[in-house]
């Protein structure tokens, strides 16, 4: 895989876009309200919040809901087939709200967009979507919106790159003032052959980590207590850098900065390094818990998935885990129905999951996506037998996971406070070091604190506890 040095958007790029949204802000015409609906992971949560940050830049303000909106954007996602569906049975929605309300934008962008052919969808099927445009040029919201109020018609703007610049210094609005993502790379080499994400997102741009660094040290000063560092495949960062540090290295570092909690996602299993390991051991601030999506236990599927791993290997990655990190929290992603899956390999993965004792699993059926060679292999596996096989697996973990959780009860453990429990307002809900959400018994002046707590009980998924003193 060749590796290329990362760019970032010129100071000229980003000149014009704020000129385009200084003239936007002077448009009589303009919409005044947004709302943006999201889909997809944490790196589409995370563009949400540049969204949201440039439509501030260009005056307007997030609306109550959909309904009061003067524009609605769909940031949208394809890795699965009903994450798609959703997302465009949705704007079909706006269409009849656009009958009663014809001032209404509506606009689409996200992932889906990069398809190949999607644009010309979007032209010929859906009419009333005002504004297209995919992950690569995101930060020309400005000027697009701009072109379609001035120009009134539709703009789609769908580029083609897979080494598109790294946008540094768009404005953000942050959706939480407690905990942030931050981005360190974009794109994947892995091609993984079931996923589109490589075709969409492009090819592996990290992040100067001087940059990442400052970031982090700004959202602290900011109040912020913890930090999810994203990519697709952390593990690689830094490697189509010439000099840059490694992701162990940059980890290192978050560290030192001092921000009260540090987790990362996603680590690919095949290049979780000892080095990395190490750090995660020694750190002050890393939590002791890892997303490492293992996908298959069986060797067979696993090579056809190109996961470019066995299941040995998997199995010796985590015993290296716990050996250095004892209480460390696992927790993967796993897929069943692959094509040419049969019992014995599903069973492989009952196997795994069993071996292993994740602490949670977030389990799918698996989605042939267009354009990736898992799509067209041969052996499909019928709906009816996924669906099987997925429950089974469901039902396993879910025991597992109900297990774990028990062992955690007298366990005195240190929750970020986030807010009000959805179920009980006179209970507080945070999350405990291993990503595990706590509830126990408080009022918003803990909201943002660190509290210890002592675990009392175990649901399904989550655990309850009651404070042993004062938030820190
Ligand atoms: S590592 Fe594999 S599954 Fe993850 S984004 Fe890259 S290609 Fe997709």
């Amino acid at each position: 895989m060749d590796r290329m040095p990362a760019k970032e958007l010129s100071p000229q790029e980003l000149g014009e876009q704020k000129a385009y949204a200084e003239a936007f802000r002077k448009l009589e015409d303009r919409p005044k309200t947004y709302c943006i609906v999201t889909y997809g992971c944490q790196m589409n949560e995370r563009d949400s919040e540049t969204l949201a940050g440039l439509f501030v830049s260009m005056g307007l303000t997030e609306a109550a809901g959909r309904e009061e909106a003067d524009l609605v954007i769909f940031n949208t996602c394809c890795v699965r087939d009903n994450a798609q569906r959703r997302a465009l049975g949705n704007v079909t929605w706006l269409k009849e709200l656009k009958k009663t309300r014809p001032h209404l934008l509506v606009a689409v962008c996200g992932c889906m967009m990069q398809q190949p052919g999607m644009g010309e969808e979007i032209l010929r099927q859906y009419p009333f979507v005002d504004l297209a445009f995919g992950t690569v040029n995101l930060h020309r919201l400005p000027e697009l919106l701009y072109r379609r109020v001035c120009e009134r018609r539709r703009v789609i703007e769908i580029l083609q790159d897979d080494r598109s610049a790294i946008p540094e210094e768009l404005p953000v609005l942050r959706s939480s003032a407690i905990s942030a993502y931050v981005t360190i790379m974009y794109g994947c080499n892995n091609f993984c052959s079931y996923c589109i994400v490589p075709y969409v997102r492009g090819r592996e741009r990290s992040r100067d980590s001087a940059r990442v660094l400052e970031e982090i040290r700004g959202l602290q000063k900011e109040g912020i207590r913890e930090v999810m560092l994203l990519g697709q495949n952390v593990n690689s960062y830094g490697l189509d850098r010439q000099g840059e540090l490694s992701f162990a290295q940059l980890l290192k570092a978050a560290d030192e900065t001092g921000i009260p909690r540090l987790r990362f996602m996603t680590s690919h299993p095949k290049d979780i390094s000892e080095e990395l390991i190490g750090v995660m051991a020694g750190a002050k601030n890393v939590c002791h818990s890892l997303h490492l999506p293992a996908q298959h236990g069986s060797d067979r599927i696993l090579k056809a998935m190109n996961r470019r791993y066995t299941k040995q290997r998997y199995l010796e990655i985590v015993s290296h885990l716990r050996a250095a990190v004892p209480d460390i929290a696992l927790s993967t992603d796993l897929i069943v129905g692959f094509p040419g899956e049969t019992e014995a390999d599903f069973e492989e993965t009952c196997d795994l999951v069993r071996t292993v004792e994740f602490d949670s699993a977030f389990t799918f059926i698996y989605s042939p996506r267009i354009g990736t060679p898992a799509a067209s292999m041969k052996d499909q596996v019928p709906a009816e037998v996924s669906s099987e096989r997925i429950q089974k697996l469901i039902a396993l973990q879910k025991d597992i996971t109900k297990r774990r959780l028990k062992s955690q009860i007298g366990q005195i453990q240190r929750v970020l406070a986030e807010g009000p429990s959805r179920r009980d307002p006179l209970q507080v809900s945070g999350k405990n070091e291993y990503n595990v959400t706590v509830n126990f018994p408080g009022d918003a002046s803990l909201v943002g604190q660190f509290v210890e707590i002592k675990i009392t009980d175990a649901k399904e998924s989550t655990l309850t506890g009651v404070r042993m003193e004062k938030g820190v």
